[in-house]
């Protein structure tokens, strides 16, 4: 590094959350002097919180791998990655030589999608395994979005977004965004966003089971039971069509079903659903009038939906809602981004299909070639054709993030080979036979593929490495290939030009793909947009707001939006179903509470925990219960409790708080990092318990097979044990 760069100033987007806020970084001297918000990004304005900081952490991490590592007796050692890429696609043809394609397995973590190269060039690897054995973090986060956006309009990223900027009314359902700083809407400085609605005399309301802290700043906040947000939903569409206030607005001529819809929620009044959702009728009659009265408005919903039993019933309904109040496709309704890279058109296997193929064990549906996760510790430890025996896990750590966690991590001890691709020794990696580092954010170029196609305002911006990678270090460009190539089979011709293409591409690197994408994008001609114009830009480019564009961008067969797909119709006769033979019961006698997730500031799902500064101060793994659940089972503030549900138990300090709803318990995610042989020094002397231990592999959204994280049965009762010591 010369005298120059070692004391630049970089401007990169923070690739921790779909925010991508654009960050200043100064360097002193080759190290980190400060890590501040751009004030000069014409989209995050200078946002920043606390978590970008940890960047620096992330990478100057002694834990931090930066060459292959492999298990052997005596203990872990390092590799050269040429063993390293030889002995992984050794086992993994072995595998598959003698128990079929199938027998090897990949998971991909969330921190893939804010990756470019992995995006760019993963596939390119798990192609070559030609297996049908796929399984990501979509699957117990964002699967039914994707769902009713390939159903309704034709592909499973084409999702609408609120128009935040200009909507007058927002409903938010089942998210925190001022803490979690949005999700399938990227909109960088989300509390000033959702501030402004009210201070230009909008109306911002939440319906949450707890009052959250984006309740905090809202005109209104209305308790829900856990779980039952799709009945809430269907009396809102009940609402609509009985006193008339269904207009499709610009979208009506070419949205099909109305009429379905309008005889579908005929059975649901307010009334009827109030004692399943613990909303007010007449406070959800107001709700629907205001909202239908407002010159524009949106309605959203997020994990904690997306994450429950009817997670596709309730985000088909929040679709339809928006769309028969004639808010999709206008200013300030829901509308759909126009991405530079036009992902929609590059991912050709957004359009497959739902259901073309079903997991060997349990018979749920695939989606987009994955099978939910919460069949993988199934399909590894039950005998059979088929039965998975070695995974590649890439950024990923299900172990801590996938329901019924302790099952998976003993599923995983029982493989016969298993590679890692990630920077840390962590509490799934550790059982691998091998690991291959990447780079960190710090080290790779990153242009945002998928958050740019989730943007409330359309952008671009392309961020270089603010350090020169180590000569020992690889990239995802150079693992992928390098994997790929040595998987494919064949003639010899084929064998070299593999290499080859293999050469071409780490040469070329993801560089090449962003500016040809660029140059056939939207906005070559308007812009005159390409990577150079991006890199003399390097605080971004503003290409404005969200524009109508249907029918046009819709994929459909027939350019029409349905409105009444045939998999939501049919999941919704048979809730009615279940209704009516009063089956609907959240709780039992033995499981008396529902569970829900919480988000904090400082946490990233498991990511952020071996960063001193995000995890220092006081514990924030804790039970919140509501007092009066606290005093009927004699618990007090800071008592330490046991919270068990049908597959298991832990232990956990109690928080007595009215932000809760009455029978429901709140436990954040991410945690619990005591597991023998992990390499995580700071993470593993910071307590927290993972509460994917309770989170049950059978308690699914009953559509897509995404996992039900939230309103899962448990209950509560002080921790003897620890009173006795
Ligand atoms: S909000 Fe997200 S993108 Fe913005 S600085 Fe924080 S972690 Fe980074």
């Amino acid at each position: 590094m010369n005298n120059n760069d070692a004391n630049k100033t970089h401007y990169i987007a923070c690739n921790l959350c779909e925010a991508i806020c654009g960050l200043e970084i100064k360097l002193k001297e080759g190290q980190i002097k400060s890590i501040r918000g751009d004030a000069q990004d014409p989209i995050s304005k200078g946002h920043i919180c606390p978590k970008a900081v940890a960047l620096q952490d992330i990478y100057n991490d002694p834990d931090r791998l930066r060459t292959p590592i492999k298990k052997t007796d005596n203990g872990w050692q390092a590799i050269s990655w040429k063993q390293a890429y030889k002995e992984v696609t050794k086992q993994l043809k072995r595998i598959q030589r003698q128990h079929g394609k199938n027998a090897v397995a990949v998971y991909l973590g969330n921190p893939t999608v804010h990756n470019l190269d992995a995006l760019l060039f993963g596939p390119m690897f798990f192609r070559t395994l030609k297996t049908k054995s796929r399984y990501s973090a979509t699957s117990v986060d964002q699967l039914p979005e994707q769902l009713v956006s390939l159903l309704m309009f034709g592909h499973s990223l084409l999702i609408p977004l609120p128009d935040l900027d200009r909507t007058g009314f927002h409903i938010i359902f089942g998210a925190n965004p001022v803490v979690s700083n949005g999700s399938l809407m990227t909109a960088p400085g989300v509390s000033r966003r959702l501030k402004a609605i009210r201070e230009r005399g909008g109306q911002l309301v939440v319906v949450d089971p707890r009052r959250t802290e984006t309740a905090a700043i809202a005109n209104q906040h209305l308790f829900i039971k856990p779980g039952s947000d799709v009945f809430m939903l269907l009396a809102m569409l009940h609402v609509v069509f009985s006193e008339n206030l269904q207009s499709l607005g610009t979208v009506g001529e070419f949205t099909e079903g109305l009429h379905v819809i309008e005889k579908l929620v005929l059975d649901y009044p307010p009334e009827k659903v109030a004692s399943i959702t613990a909303v007010e009728p007449q406070a959800l009659q107001t709700l629907v009038r205001d909202f239908c009265a407002a010159d524009s408005a949106s309605c959203y919903g997020r994990i904690g939906v997306s994450t429950q039993q009817y997670g596709t019933l309730t985000q088909w309904l929040i679709t339809v809602f928006n769309i028969v109040t004639g808010n999709l496709d206008v200013p300030g309704g829901t509308m759909f981004s126009k991405p530079a890279f036009e992902v929609i058109t590059a991912n050709k296997s957004g359009k497959k299909g739902f259901a073309d193929h079903f997991s060997r064990v349990r018979k749920l549906p695939n989606f987009n070639g994955e099978f939910p996760v919460a069949t993988l510790a199934e399909e590894i430890t039950t005998e059979g054709e088929g039965q998975i025996r070695a995974l590649v896990t890439s950024a990923g750590n299900p172990v801590l993030s996938t329901p019924n966690g302790n099952q998976l991590d003993a599923a995983l001890a029982g493989l016969d080979f298993m590679v890692s691709i990630d920077i840390y020794l962590n509490e799934t990696t550790r059982h691998a036979d091998i690991i291959l580092p990447p780079l960190t954010t710090l080290e790779r170029s990153q242009y945002d593929l998928a958050f740019q196609a989730l943007a409330i305002r359309n952008g671009a911006k392309f961020s270089q490495p603010v350090f020169k990678a180590g000569k020992k270090q690889r990239s995802d460009c150079q693992i992928f290939t390098e994997l790929g190539w040595r998987m494919q089979t064949g003639n010899w011709l084929g064998k070299a030009g593999g290499w080859l293409k293999k050469e071409i591409l780490q040469r070329l690197g993801s560089e090449w793909i962003i500016n040809r994408r660029l140059k056939q994008g939207p906005y070559q001609q308007s812009h005159g947009l390409n990577l150079k114009k991006l890199k003399e830009n390097p605080h971004g480019i503003d290409l404005g707001p969200m524009q109508p564009c249907l029918p046009d961008r819709l994929l459909t067969t027939d350019k029409t939006i349905k409105l009444a797909p045939q998999e939501c119709v049919a999941d919704l006769e048979k809730l009615n179903q279940r209704l009516l033979a009063d089956e609907i019961r959240a709780t039992s006698p033995e499981y008396d509470l529902q569970l829900i997730g919480r988000r904090n500031p400082r946490s990233n799902n498991s990511w952020l925990h071996n960063s001193y500064r995000m995890v220092k101060g006081k514990q924030r793994c804790l039970a919140l219960i509501h007092p009066q659940d606290a005093k009927s089972r004699n618990l007090q503030d800071g008592d330490m409790a046991v919270v068990s549900s049908r597959v298991g138990a832990i232990r956990i300090p109690v928080v007595c708080s009215d932000e809760m709803m009455p029978g429901v318990i709140s436990i954040p995610h991410g945690w619990g990092h005591q597991l023998p042989g992990t390499q995580l020094s700071v993470a593993k002397q910071h307590a927290g318990v993972n509460t994917n231990i309770l989170t049950d592999d059978y308690f699914l959204d009953t559509v897509s097979g995404n996992a039900a994280l939230n309103g899962v049965a448990v209950s509560i009762s002080k921790d003897m044990q620890a009173r006795q010591n």
